[in-house]
């Protein structure tokens, strides 16, 4: 068997760290708002290169409080990808806006600037790029469409921590998600927002904790969603093995580029131009994918799917008022998109056998 993902060998790296900080937890008895979190954060900011880091439950909060610290207009569109998480559209639902989506480009099925552009009706106040798989969208060309047509910038950055791209302008704000599985992985709920500005990353502190900073006194109507200190202590020994753990993934990704690309009707994964991709998931496309997944499983190779019904087709936005045909290329991916097993501790020999079953399956289509 050759696991999706293996978050027992990631432990193990980790382990003695993660249980010294626990006894002290619990020592201190400092469950909520413990000094980890603090200490995460400005770890974590420091990694991200940006300003502000506030710790939140989870990344779904992130989206959300990201959001409404932003005080829009409500009702107000915010555009995203139709080929993303469901959470991406969630939490812009509940924050109080209407999701506004476009299609992805074919090359990286990633958000579509010119399909953003177009989608963006005079009610569009912000928009979501997702920097999904991990690697970022064209933050270039979406902040020249967000200075355009004055909007905010929130970036979903749940599958990229670790990544980068070159010559884009900081991170204003953005929302990642610390879920056992992402590349920063927690061992429950955990997110964070990340903000340039001192006002925004107050006002999202402000909603994490009952709108309130001083004890008792609140100044909004807020949420309980904060960084649990358990959750911060995990991350901030995992912190540490990130770069290293992200280098072993574009190691892996570079090895199944190399197995992979003489396998005939296989379309591999590319980083976009100028990205540094931190390969979240490793996303091949091939025809009869069902069959293909099916053939890999049987071979015992954990595959998934990211993800099989884009947003528009979701019962949950039936509301959205789309249909099938409204975003072609993210259709399409969804029917030909297969994620091979991706994490740190990914054997050499085990990529092998991805190859070895890929092949057969394809040979036998
Ligand atoms: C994981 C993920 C989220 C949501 O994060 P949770 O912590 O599970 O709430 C949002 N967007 C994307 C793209 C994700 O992959």
């Amino acid at each position: 068997m050759i696991p999706f993902v293996d978050l027992r060998a990631a432990h193990a790296e980790v382990a003695d760290e993660v249980a010294e900080g626990f006894a002290r937890v619990l020592r201190d008895t400092a469950f909520v708002q413990g000094p980890d979190v603090a200490a995460f954060e400005q770890e974590f900011a420091a990694f991200s290169a940006v300003p502000h880091c506030v710790g939140v439950g989870n990344g779904t909060d992130a989206i959300e409080l990201a959001l409404r610290a932003l005080d829009l207009p409500p009702g107000a569109g915010a555009v995203l990808p139709a080929n993303t998480f469901v959470a991406t559209a969630e939490a812009v639902v509940r924050a109080g806006l209407r999701p506004v989506l476009a299609d992805c480009d074919d090359d990286h099925l990633l958000l579509d600037p010119a399909a953003a552009a177009t989608a963006a009706d005079a009610g569009t106040a912000a928009v979501l790029p997702v920097h999904l798989y991990g690697q970022q969208a064209p933050m270039g060309p979406v902040h020249t469409l967000a200075t355009r047509r004055g909007l905010a910038v929130v970036e979903d950055a749940a599958q990229s921590q670790g990544s980068s791209q070159d010559g884009r302008p900081p991170v204003s704000l953005a929302a990642t998600s610390f879920y056992p599985g992402k590349n920063l992985g927690a061992y429950g709920e955990a997110g964070a927002v990340l903000a340039s500005s001192p006002a925004v990353a107050r006002a999202v502190r402000l909603l994490t904790s009952h709108g309130s900073e001083e004890k008792y006194v609140h100044e909004t109507l807020g949420f309980n969603s904060r960084l649990d200190t358990l959750q911060a202590v995990v991350l901030r020994a995992k912190l540490k093995r990130l770069a290293t753990w992200n280098e072993s993934r574009r190691t892996a990704a570079t090895r199944y580029a190399d197995l992979l690309s003489g396998i005939q009707g296989v379309r591999l994964p590319q980083p976009a131009p100028g990205n540094l991709h931190v390969w979240h998931l490793y996303v091949i496309r091939v025809p009869q994918r069902d069959r293909v997944a099916q053939s890999l499983r049987e071979a015992g190779i954990g595959v998934q799917i990211h993800y099989p019904v884009p947003i528009h087709l979701q019962p949950a936005f039936r509301s959205l008022g789309h249909a099938a045909g409204d975003f072609p290329v993210t259709e399409t991916a969804a029917a030909e998109i297969l994620s091979l097993p991706m994490h740190p501790h990914l054997t050499a020999s085990q990529q092998e056998q991805v190859a070895e079953a890929l092949d057969k399956a394809m040979r036998q289509l």
